[in-house]
C-alpha cells in the first residue's frame, strides 16, 4: 500500500486547493508558482491533521516524510538544518482554509540552539541580532509548542528592561538580550519541566503537533461555532514550514507591507510602509515610523523595480486588490504573504471599474466582486474618521449617515428653529406621523424607544436622513425640556452628533464628510443595469424626494404613501377638518380643498419622474393618526380651563380688592386695568373658546375612532370603501395630473393600488370608481392615459386568493412590511421591543423577519400568491416594495421567483440595483422584465 501524500513542496501543491493546504499555504504555492521569490518552504496538508486528531499521533511516515523535505530546503538554500557553521532556520505556521483567530500563531527561527547559535553569531557577526532571534524563537516556542503563557516571559522581559534602564525593546543591548534568553530557557525548564530541546528535528515535530492540536482548541472551536464555519468550508489546518529570511540584517535589508492599489481611494499605485534594518514586529510595535513605500524608489530604486514586477504579478494571477508581506534580506525581495486586500466603498468601486479597463477582470467580475449593502458607505454622510470624540451612548444604527445639530424635543420647535436657519437633531421618545414636518425640518433623529423598522426608522430611511432609534440609555423628559444620558444632562439646544450607520450619539460637532455620486460609481452601476433583469424603483412621497431617487437611477416609484402628503403642516388643518366632519357635503368640502393639494404633489412627482412609472398606493392609516393623542388634547382641553378660569378670577380681582384693601398702590391697580382690559378682549374674540371647542370635538372624534387594534381596523381600503369620497378625491387628482402633464407633452405612467386588500370585490369596487373618473378625465382633457391598476398584497388572505385580485388587479405589490406582521402574528414595534432580539440570540429564529426576509414563511405565501395570480392573468406585473426591497437576499428571492421589480428607500437603489445584477449573474432568467411585459386586459 502507498503511503498517502501529505507533505507539497510550494512548487507542487495547487495553488487553488485552499482545503488541502489552508488559504496560506495554497497562497504560498501559488505565488512559487507565479515565479515570485517566496523562500523555499513546504506544506503539511489538512490530511494530515484530520489523520492526527483520529489516531492522536502523527501518521507513521509523516516525520521520514518532513525529513526529506528539510533536506530539500536544504539543497535549494545552501544551508543545513542544525548546522553549527551554517544554519538553516524556519518558520511554521497554521493556515487553514478559512482565516481564524484563535489557532496558533507562528514559530519564528524555530532550528536554533546553543550549537546554530554559533553559526548565526559567526555568520551575521551581528550578536544583537543573533540574541534577538534566539529569545524570540525561545519564546514563541514555548508558548505555541509547549503552552506557557506569555506571562512569565514578560516578567522577565520587564525586569531586564528594567535592570538596563531600557524604555523599549530595541535599546537592549546584545549583552542584556543574550541574558534574557537564558532567563527565557530557565522559564521553559521550569514550566514545561524539560529543556527546551535542542534536536531541530524534535522542536519541529512538537510544532507540528501543537499547530494540529490547535485545530481543536476551545478558542478555534468557539470561533468556528460563532460564525457557523462547518467542515465543508474549513477542516483541520495545515502547518506551512517556511525558510527564514531577515529584514534586519543591515542597511541593505527591510521589512514592509504592501497594497497593490491604495485601499483608501483605490488608485492604480502601490500603498504600504517599510522600515529598512527591521523586523515585521518593529512595524506593527509603533517604535520607529515606517516610510511610505514611496520613498523606496528615491533610497533603493533597483528593489523598488522588484517591488512594481511582484505587484503586476500578484495582480495579474490573482485578478483581484493584494495585501501583501514583504522582506529583503541583503539586498534580496522576498514575498511572504498574500491574501485578498480589505478596501472601503470607495476603493472597491473604483478598483472594480479600473480592473476591468485594464482588462484584468470581466465586467461580471467587476460587478460580483462588491458586497451590494457596501454602497451605502457612499450615498450618505460619515463621520470624519479621524474624530477621537467618545460616543455618549449607543442606540440602534436605524438609518445611515451622520449628522450633528441642536437638540429639539418636538416637531413643531424642529420647524420652527429649522425655519430660522438652525440646523437640529429631533429628539424623542417615539415618533408619530403628526411628527412628520419635524423629520422634514431636522438633519436627523433620535429616540429612545423603537426598532430599525419603528415608525422614526422607516420614515427615516424614506427620506434619507440619519436615524439612531432605541437609544434605551437617553431618558428624555419632553416638558422639562431635557434628557439625561448616564450623568450627562442635554438641555433643549445643546449640540449633538448622531451616526446612524453605527448608532452611536456624541456631544457637540463631529465634521462629516459629504457623500458623492461619483464616476465610477455612475459607470458600475450603468453596467449593472445592462445585465439585471429586475427593475429597480423607489419608495418616494414628495417630489424632492422623486428626483433624489431618479438621481440615484430609480427606474419608476414603485410606492407613493400619499398620508405623507396629509402629514404636511399646511394641510394637516384641512385634512382633520375632513375627519371632524359630521356630514357628507362637509366632507366634501374638505376634500374640495384638499384636491388642488394633492394634484399638485403628483404633477410634480410626474414631472420628475417623465416616462417612468409611478405608483400611488391610496390612503392606508387609520383616519386617528392625523388626529393628536387623546392624552395631549385633554392635557390642553385641561390647560384652556385653567385658562379661562384664571381670566375670569382676574376680571373679578380689582373689585374684590378694594373690598379688603382701598389703599392699593395706584400703578397696581393701573396695570390690574390693563391686563384686565386684554383679557376682556381674549374673551370677546372668543379666541379661547374656539380653541377649546375645536379641542373638544377632536376629543370626541379621537374617542370615536378609538380602535383596540388599529393596524388591523378602520384601514386602508375598508376606509377607503367606508368614506369613497376620500379615495375618489385622490383618484381624481392622480388621473387629472396625468391628464394635465400628458395635455403638457410630459410622458406619464400613473398607477394606482389599494392598500390591505384581502379581497377581490374591495378592489372590484374601487376599481369601478377608477374607470368612472378615468372616462371622464381623459375625455375632458382630450387624452389616453398609460395607466394600470394594481393591488398592495400585504395580508395573509390577498396571497391565498391570488387568482381572483388578478381578475382585477394589473400588478401586485407585496407590501412585505404588513405581511411580515400578518404571517407571523407579530406587531413590529412589540416584537423588536420585547422578545425579538431574545429569540434571535437563542437561536429560535435565525433573524429579524423585519430586516431579512423570511423566505421559508413569508416567501412561501409570496410564491404562491405570484404563481396563482399569474395564472390568472399571465402578464401580471409583480412586484415588492416593502423594507425588504432595498435588503439584498430578498432582492435575489425576488429575481429567482419572477417578481419584476423591487422598491426600496432611495438611498437604496444603488444598492438594490447592484444586487439585481448579481442575483442575473448568479441564476440567469429570460423573463422580460416590467417595461416588456405585454398588459393583459380584462
Ligand atoms: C408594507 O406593508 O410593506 C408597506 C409597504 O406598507 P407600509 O410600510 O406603509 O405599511
Ligand atoms: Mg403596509
Amino acid at each position: 500500500m502507498s503511503t498517502p501524500k501529505f507533505i507539497y513542496t510550494f512548487e507542487e501543491g495547487d495553488g487553488n486547493d485552499r482545503m488541502l493546504l489552508g488559504g496560506k499555504g495554497a497562497n504560498l504555492c501559488a505565488m512559487t508558482q507565479i515565479g515570485l521569490n517566496v523562500p523555499p518552504g513546504f506544506v503539511i496538508s489538512t490530511a494530515a491533521c484530520l489523520a492526527y486528531l483520529q489516531d492522536q499521533r502523527l501518521p507513521a511516515t509523516l516525520m521520514t516524510d518532513v525529513r526529506a523535505h528539510v533536506s530539500g530546503l536544504e539543497r535549494k538554500t545552501g544551508k543545513v538544518f542544525g548546522s553549527a557553521t551554517n544554519p538553516l532556520l524556519v518558520s511554521v505556521r497554521s493556515g487553514s482554509a478559512m482565516s481564524m483567530p484563535g489557532m496558533m500563531d507562528t514559530i519564528l527561527n524555530l532550528g536554533l540552539n546553543a550549537g546554530t547559535l554559533q553559526g548565526l553569531l559567526a555568520q551575521t557577526r551581528n550578536p544583537r541580532f543573533a540574541w534577538d532571534a534566539y529569545r524570540r524563537f525561545v519564546q514563541l516556542f514555548g508558548k505555541i509548542a509547549m503552552g506557557i503563557s506569555d506571562e512569565a516571559f514578560d516578567a522577565a522581559m520587564v525586569a531586564i528592561k528594567k535592570k538596563h534602564g531600557a524604555v523599549h525593546d530595541v535599546e537592549l543591548t546584545a549583552a542584556a538580550l543574550q541574558e534574557l534568553a537564558e532567563a527565557f530557557l530557565a522559564i521553559h525548564q521550569e514550566q514545561a519541566g524539560r529543556l527546551l530541546p535542542e534536536d531541530p528535528y524534535e522542536q519541529l515535530e512538537l510544532s507540528i503537533e501543537a499547530v494540529f492540536r490547535s485545530w481543536n482548541g476551545k478558542r478555534a472551536v468557539d470561533y468556528r461555532r460563532q460564525f457557523r464555519i462547518t467542515p465543508a468550508m474549513a477542516n483541520g489546518t495545515a502547518v506551512n514550514v517556511c525558510t527564514m529570511v531577515f529584514g534586519n540584517m543591515g542597511n541593505d535589508s527591510a521589512t514592509g507591507v504592501g497594497f497593490t492599489r491604495s485601499p483608501g481611494t483605490g488608485e492604480n499605485v502601490i500603498y504600504g510602509e517599510y522600515l529598512v534594518n527591521a523586523q515585521g514586529e518593529d512595524v506593527v510595535a509603533g517604535i520607529r515610523t515606517p516610510k511610505p513605500i514611496a520613498a523606496m524608489a528615491e533610497e533603493m530604486p533597483e528593489l523598488y523595480r522588484q517591488l512594481v514586477a511582484l505587484r503586476d504579478k500578484l495582480e495579474a494571477h490573482y485578478r483581484e486588490v493584494q495585501d501583501f508581506e514583504f522582506t529583503i534580506e541583503r539586498g534580496r525581495l522576498y514575498c511572504l504573504q498574500t491574501r485578498n486586500g480589505k478596501m472601503n466603498a470607495k476603493a472597491m468601486v473604483t478598483t472594480s471599474v479600473a480592473m476591468c479597463g485594464e482588462g484584468l477582470i470581466s465586467r461580471e467580475r467587476a460587478l460580483t466582486r462588491i458586497n451590494p449593502l457596501l454602497l451605502e458607505q457612499l450615498l450618505v454622510p460619515q463621520l470624519d474618521p479621524t474624530h477621537k470624540v467618545a460616543a455618549l451612548a449607543q442606540g440602534l444604527p436605524a438609518s445611515p449617515g451622520a449628522a450633528s445639530g441642536r437638540v429639539v424635543f418636538d416637531a413643531d420647535t424642529a420647524e420652527g428653529q429649522a425655519r430660522e436657519g438652525e440646523r437640529v437633531i429631533l429628539v424623542r421618545e417615539e415618533t408619530k406621523p403628526e411628527d412628520i414636518h419635524g423629520f422634514f425640518a431636522a438633519q436627523g433623529i433620535l429616540t429612545s424607544r423603537g426598532g430599525k423598522t419603528s415608525h422614526a426608522a422607516v420614515v427615516a430611511r424614506g427620506m434619507g436622513k440619519p436615524c439612531v432609534s432605541g437609544c434605551a440609555a437617553i431618558e428624555i423628559d419632553v416638558r422639562g425640556r431635557m434628557a439625561k444620558v448616564g450623568e450627562t444632562v442635554l438641555h433643549e439646544g445643546d449640540i449633538i452628533t448622531i451616526d446612524g450607520t453605527t448608532g452611536n450619539v456624541y456631544p457637540g460637532t463631529i465634521p462629516t464628510i459629504e457623500a458623492r455620486f461619483f464616476d465610477e460609481l455612475a459607470t458600475l452601476l450603468g453596467w449593472a443595469d445592462e445585465v439585471a433583469r429586475l427593475e429597480v424603483m423607489a419608495n418616494a412621497d414628495t417630489p424632492r424626494d422623486a428626483e433624489r431617487a431618479r438621481g440615484y437611477g430609480a427606474m419608476g416609484i414603485g410606492l407613493c404613501r400619499t398620508e405623507r402628503m396629509f402629514n404636511d403642516p399646511q394641510r394637516l388643518p384641512v385634512v382633520q377638518e375632513m375627519i371632524l366632519a359630521d356630514t357628507l357635503a362637509e366632507r366634501r368640502s374638505a376634500l374640495e380643498k384638499l384636491l388642488p393639494m394633492q394634484r399638485a404633489d403628483f404633477k410634480g412627482i410626474f414631472q420628475a419622474m417623465a416616462e417612468l412609472p409611478v405608483t400611488v398606493r391610496l390612503l392606508d392609516p387609520p383616519m386617528h393618526e392625523f388626529l393628536p393623542t387623546a392624552s395631549q388634547l385633554e392635557f390642553e382641553i385641561g390647560q384652556l380651563r385653567n385658562l379661562q378660569r384664571a381670566a375670569h378670577s382676574i376680571a373679578e380681582l380689582p373689585d374684590m380688592l378694594q373690598i379688603f384693601d382701598p389703599d392699593l398702590p395706584r400703578d397696581y391697580v393701573e396695570s390690574l386695568g390693563k391686563l384686565q382690559r386684554s383679557l376682556g378682549e381674549y374673551r370677546e374674540a372668543k379666541r379661547g373658546d374656539a380653541a377649546l371647542e375645536r379641542r373638544e370635538a377632536l376629543l370626541r372624534k379621537v374617542h370615536q375612532l378609538s380602535e383596540v387594534n388599529p393596524m388591523l381596523g378602520h384601514r386602508g381600503v375598508r376606509l377607503g370603501l367606508s368614506y369613497p369620497e376620500i379615495y375618489e378625491m385622490q383618484i381624481r387628482a392622480v388621473l387629472e395630473a396625468a391628464a394635465e402633464c400628458t395635455s403638457e407633452g410630459i410622458a406619464v405612467r400613473p398607477e394606482i393600488m389599494v392598500p390591505q386588500v384581502c379581497t377581490a370585490e374591495e378592489l372590484k369596487r374601487v376599481k369601478a370608481t377608477v374607470d368612472v373618473l378615468r372616462s371622464e378625465i381623459e375625455a375632458r382633457h382630450g387624452v389616453k392615459l398609460d395607466f394600470r391598476f394594481g393591488s398592495m398584497v400585504e395580508v395573509v388572505r390577498a396571497c391565498m386568493r391570488a387568482a381572483a385580485l388578478a381578475e382585477v388587479a394589473e400588478f401586485f405589490s407585496f407590501g412585505t412590511n404588513d405581511l411580515t406582521q400578518a404571517t407571523f402574528s407579530f406587531s413590529r414595534e412589540d416584537a423588536e421591543n420585547k422578545f425579538l432580539p431574545q429569540y434571535i440570540e437563542d437561536g429560535i429564529l435565525r433573524d429579524n423577519p423585519f430586516e431579512i426576509l423570511d423566505v421559508l414563511g413569508v416567501g412561501r405565501l409570496m410564491q404562491l400568491a405570484v404563481e396563482w395570480g399569474r395564472g390568472t392573468r399571465p402578464g401580471l406585473v409583480v412586484g415588492i416594495c416593502g423594507e425588504h426591497g432595498g435588503q439584498p437576499e430578498a432582492i435575489h428571492f425576488c429575481h429567482q421567483n419572477g417578481f419584476d421589480y423591487v422598491s426600496c428607500s432611495a438611498p437604496r437603489v444603488p444598492i438594490a440595483r447592484l444586487a439585481a445584477a448579481q442575483a442575473q449573474l448568479a441564476a440567469p432568467r429570460s423573463r422580460p422584465a416590467r417595461a416588456e411585459a405585454v398588459p393583459t386586459s380584462h
